[in-house]
Order: C-alpha cells, then sequence, then structure tokens
C-alpha cells in the first residue's frame, strides 16, 4: 500500500514549486516516487532516504576522527563557543525555514554575533540597489498571467531553475497570455549562448562585464537618443531593436541573476536595471525579479529584515544592529581574521567561499548545521544532522517574489534525529544558562 502526499513543496530552489506529488510507503517512512519536480528537485527529494545518511551529531577528535555524540552534547558546545567569542560568525539561513532562522537569530542578539546569508555571495548587490533606488516588481503569478515580454538577463533558469520557464515564465498559459510561449516574446542577455538562449526570440550577446553599459544604452534608445555604433559588443540596431520589442510589449518582466550581479559594476548594475525597469513603466507596465537561489534566502532576508531591519551582513557584536556590507560581510570578516568563532547552518561555504576564508572556518571553533556531509561540516569541529526543511519537517519559506509558502512534511525523519529549529532552541537554552550564570 502507498499513499500520495499532494501540494509538497520543493525545497531546493527559489522557485519554490508547489504542485509535486510525492508517493510514500503507508507508514510514511520511506518516499517511493517523486512527481512533477525537475531533476534536482527530485533528487533532493530521493537523496534524503540514502542508506549513508549521517543521524546523530558528531565532534572531530584531536587525531581527525569523528566521534558521534548527544544532541544535548553538541548543543553545550555549540552554545559554549558562541558565548566564548567575541564576535562569532553565525552565517548560511537559506536553506532552512524562517522558524529556524528566527530562533538562530535570537541567539546571535544574545552573543553579540553576525548574522549574515548566501545573499552576501549572490544577490547582496541587489539588496544594495534595492536600498537605493527602490523597486518595481511583481509576483511571478502576475507573470504568468500578464507578462508578454520576459527578458532573462545574466541568468540561465535552464539549468539553475528548471521549472521556473514551464510554471511561470515562457511555457504555461495565463489569463491574458492564453497561447503561452506563443504569447509572448523571450529576450536573453548573456555572453554566452546558453540553453535559455536557445529558447528566446533574441539572443543579446554582450560583451563580459559591459551590462552596465548596454543598460544605460537602453535608456537612451527608449528616448530615440543617439548611440554610438557598438554599446558593450552589441550593434545600435540591436540595442533600438530591443528598445522597442520591451516598449510594445503590455507587460515587460526582466529575471536577473549573477551574471549581472557578480560581474564588473556589481549593485550599480543592477541600480540601472531598476532604472530601465522604471523608465519602460512610462511607455508600459514593467517590472524586475532577480533570480534568488537557494529556496528561502529570500526568507532569511524577510526575516532578518522584521528583527534587525537589514536583510543581510547584519553585526550585532555591539549590542545593537550594525549593517556594512564589505566591513559586516562573511568573507570580508573571515579573512580580515575579525571573527573567532563560526556557526554554518543552511549552506555551504566549503564549498562556494574563497580558500582563504574556508582555511579560516577550519582553524576556528566551528559547528556545522546541515542533514547531510558536506564540505563546510568536514571542515568544521562539530556536525549536527538535521530533519529536511520541507520533507521531513514543515516551515514557512519565502519564493524569489517575496511570497511566502509553507512547506509540507512528507515523512518522518529518522528516528530521533532533531528539526534545526528544535536543536536551537536547545542551543537557546544553554546560551541563557551560559549568561545567567556570567550575570
Ligand atoms: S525548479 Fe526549483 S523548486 Fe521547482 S522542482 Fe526544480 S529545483 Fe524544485
Amino acid at each position: 500500500m502507498t499513499k500520495l502526499v499532494t501540494d509538497v513543496i520543493c525545497p531546493f530552489c527559489g522557485t519554490l514549486c508547489d504542485d509535486i506529488i510525492v508517493k510514500v510507503s503507508d507508514d510514511g517512512k520511506q518516499i517511493l516516487e517523486v512527481e512533477n519536480a525537475c531533476a534536482i528537485g527530485a533528487e533532493k527529494f530521493l537523496h534524503a532516504q540514502s542508506p549513508d545518511r549521517i543521524t546523530r551529531p558528531r565532534m572531530k577528535q584531536e587525531n581527525g576522527e569523528w566521534k558521534e555524540v548527544t544532541y544535548e552534547e553538541a548543543a553545550k558546545y555549540t552554545a559554549k563557543i558562541l558565548c566564548d567569542a567575541k564576535k562569532p560568525l553565525m552565517y548560511g539561513w537559506s536553506s532552512t525555514s524562517c522558524e529556524a532562522q528566527s530562533t538562530g537569530h535570537m541567539i546571535a542578539e544574545k552573543v553579540g554575533g553576525i548574522v549574515d546569508n548566501t545573499a552576501t555571495v549572490c544577490h547582496g548587490p541587489s539588496l544594495i540597489a534595492v536600498h537605493d533606488v527602490g523597486i518595481p516588481s511583481c509576483t511571478l503569478g502576475e507573470v504568468k498571467n500578464r507578462a508578454d515580454r520576459i527578458v532573462f538577463w545574466g541568468c540561465n533558469p535552464a539549468h539553475a531553475h528548471p521549472r521556473h520557464m514551464s510554471r511561470y515564465s515562457i511555457f504555461p498559459r495565463g489569463f491574458f497570455t492564453v497561447k503561452g510561449q506563443k504569447s509572448r516574446k523571450i529576450i536573453v542577455v548573456d555572453p554566452r549562448p546558453t540553453d535559455t538562449a536557445s529558447l528566446a526570440d533574441m539572443h543579446v550577446q554582450v560583451e563580459q562585464g559591459r551590462d552596465y553599459e548596454l543598460l544605460d544604452a537602453l535608456r537612451v534608445a527608449f528616448k530615440g537618443e543617439e548611440l554610438p555604433d557598438m554599446i558593450a559588443g552589441v550593434p545600435k540596431e540591436k540595442v533600438y531593436e530591443l528598445a522597442e520589442l520591451l516598449k510594445e510589449g503590455r507587460f515587460v518582466t526582466i529575471f536577473f541573476g549573477m551574471g549581472v550581479t557578480h560581474s564588473l559594476g556589481k549593485n550599480h548594475n543592477i541600480d540601472i536595471a531598476i532604472a530601465v525597469t522604471a523608465d519602460l513603466n512610462k511607455y508600459t507596465k514593467a517590472s524586475i525579479i532577480p533570480m534568488r537561489g537557494h529556496y528561502n534566502v529570500t526568507g532569511s532576508g524577510q526575516v532578518l529584515g522584521w528583527q534587525f531591519g537589514f536583510p543581510f551582513c547584519v553585526d550585532l557584536s555591539r549590542g545593537f544592529a550594525r549593517y556594512n556590507p564589505g566591513e559586516t560581510s562573511s568573507n570580508d570578516l573571515l579573512q580580515r581574521g575579525e571573527v573567532d568563532a563560526s556557526f554554518v547552518i543552511g549552506s555551504d561555504p566549503g564549498s562556494h567561499f574563497p580558500f582563504k576564508s574556508v582555511k579560516k572556518i577550519y582553524d576556528l571553533p566551528s559547528v556545522c548545521i546541515d542533514p547531510h556531509m558536506t564540505p563546510t561540516a568536514a571542515v568544521s569541529k562539530c556536525h549536527v544532522p538535521v530533519a529536511l526543511v520541507g520533507i521531513e519537517v514543515a516551515g514557512s519559506c519565502y519564493r524569489m517574489d517575496n511570497v511566502p509558502i509553507e512547506s509540507r512534511k512528507v515523512v518522518d525523519a529518522p528516528e530521533g534525529m532533531l528539526t534545526d529549529a528544535e536543536f536551537l532552541e536547545m542551543v537557546l537554552e544553554e546560551v541563557n544558562k551560559i549568561k545567567g550564570a556570567a550575570a
């Protein structure tokens, strides 16, 4: 006997697909099949069943071998390194629930830590640009139902957000886009001929790192003013053609990714992309949305925003919230040797940070809270495996367009495993004991 769990949320990328169907065994312990998810999403569900899964916390011994410990011991160790540190770094948060984030931030406030999320190495420049100039945005539902001009600038959803195109941006039939792909013009701006570009009506091959110039030229072209013959490797005729194509649309949405946030210009690229969107609103309706990666990186920014007023790089070491990306961002702090303990949850800086930062994590007292063995877990002194949010425990998440969605529990976690929210509650209790004793 099997049962179907429907309307499941996929906890992998910022698209947060909410139509996944999971076939589970009658006892609710085994995932048998995953329907509707893309290959990456399906693998996330199926990998939860791995027979090699680590189900208990472990501490590294002096000889480098792991030794199994209890969750209580792991919580005591975590609380101690955070309380002993003058400025502990508490990084990650993007692959866990808003509930766990909120508890973690209470710990950070008590220990005077730095709370930073993965935006620090992806859409941080977008968040800075939003502080500068605001953002005219919309929901993915509006994109599906209304948008007839879709621009993918410096992003490649065919690989990074595989169902984005079928659920929202290229193929679906919406209320005002009844013919699906035929109702839309797709434009890809990318130096490379990507798989997403192969689906586009127009591929603009901007020269690497010269997006700002091209965006600026578009603003000129909207007004019909004179341009030089070539702009950022693109002939002016093509820029005028693109400007007209966008102005003729009923509803334009620009999706952008790390090709613009992390190439030359960074947040200034996003400033001007937002200015292009604002300009377009003089002719038609236009909106812009960042292609957020981890499934709840948007939620991390939201929860930090409610609690401290800033979306990432929050420094609580002085007893109040400070925010200064470049100074209070994880890599800068690690590389300048300004943090003295490392706490990582729901992300893998061991795979994504520069070697110098990872080496620093290796040298520091450190804990990594992650369902799986990752490069970050491998360099940490303590690894705490937890139940998978969206598969083994429910929790709130925010989609890339800032829509909150409640993820569902599909199967039970392996016996005796805690969720990250439960483990953080234990750490908070231990921190309270230490801080209480110190007072
Ligand atoms: S597109 Fe993203 S959210 Fe949707 S199924 Fe694939 S990995 Fe999951």
